[in-house]
């Protein structure tokens, strides 16, 4: 943990303070059976050029298809895998948190199993946190193989989620992102149930900054975010990050309240002139 206050986020970067070697990279799985040949032999062509990250976390959230068994099978003769298994379907997000408690390394890249993030952009986040950074997001200059749906619904989101909540998140940006040990150990401290990664670990502070990338298209499969999981997403990040929707049931009660009051002299006006 560092001596600082975990809120202190615009101090310079400073590469010196912190061993700055090793890399993990957390991937969560959900039915994933269709890309779980093509990620393992992604990441593994990748690793060998880069033999700084020596740990991968796959956390199977509840998978009900193949994903355990090839997982076993993919990984078990390979070094530095670790893999969790939920006893149900979490979701997304607290996969990701369990992941990353798992790691042992300097810094952890949450990235997504259908390899939409691409592998080469986590060289650069690697690069750049070896410069000193905390935190380097992947911020989305361009979106393939999305419904325009898709990208208003998200672009409406990210807005939205700003204006609620006052938390300065950077626009478009999504959980794919490196973090430090120190911003891990700060996110675990947190103890969140409901965790809004991005959020919370925007919240946290530190020397954030972000690298721009195109996001391809999902390799393999289907999305494992139908419009319902979304929608829950969208909605827990709001009401756990701001109390304007609390706000905004109190004004509502009040300005209830007040209407009624007023047709209540009205009424009892308008009854004692029409009696006298
Ligand atoms: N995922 C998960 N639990 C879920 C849904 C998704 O762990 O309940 C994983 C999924 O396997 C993938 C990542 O979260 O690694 C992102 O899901 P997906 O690519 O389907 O979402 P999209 O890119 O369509 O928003
Ligand atoms: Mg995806």
């Amino acid at each position: 943990m560092p001596d600082a206050a975990p809120l202190a986020s615009s101090l310079p970067p400073d590469a010196g303070d912190v061993r700055r070697e090793t890399v993990a990279l957390v991937i969560p799985l959900f039915n994933e059976e269709e890309m779980l040949p093509i990620l393992i032999r992604e990441v593994e062509a990748f690793r060998s050029h880069h033999p700084d990250i020596i740990e991968i976390v796959l956390v199977d959230d509840g998978s009900s298809d193949a994903t355990p068994r090839l997982v076993r099978e993919l990984t078990d003769d390979l070094p530095g895998y670790r893999v969790a298994r939920f006893a149900r379907n979490f979701g997304h997000q607290l996969a990701v948190t369990a992941g990353l408690s798992l790691t042992t390394t300097d810094a952890a890249v949450i990235l997504d199993a259908d390899l939409q993030d691409p592998l080469s952009v986590v060289s650069e986040m690697i690069a750049k946190w070896r410069q000193g950074y905390d935190v380097v997001y992947g911020v989305r200059a361009e979106r393939e193989g999305e419904t325009a749906f898709k990208r208003g619904t998200a672009a409406g989101f990210y807005r939205a989620f700003r204006w609620m909540t006052d938390l300065d998140i950077p626009l478009d940006t999504g959980d794919f992102r490196l973090v430090s040990r120190r911003v891990i150990d700060a996110y675990e401290k947190l103890g969140e149930q409901q965790p809004f990664v991005r959020g919370l670990i925007s919240w946290l502070g530190f020397n954030q900054t972000g690298v721009e990338y195109r996001r391809a298209a999902r390799m393999a499969g289907e999305t494992k975010y139908p419009l319902r999981k979304m929608l829950k997403l969208a909605l827990t990040s709001m009401l756990s990050f701001s109390d304007k929707p609390l706000r905004m049931a109190a004004y509502l009660g009040l300005g209830t309240a007040a209407l009624s009051f007023v047709g209540l002299l009205y009424a009892l006006i308008a009854w004692l002139i029409g009696s006298t």
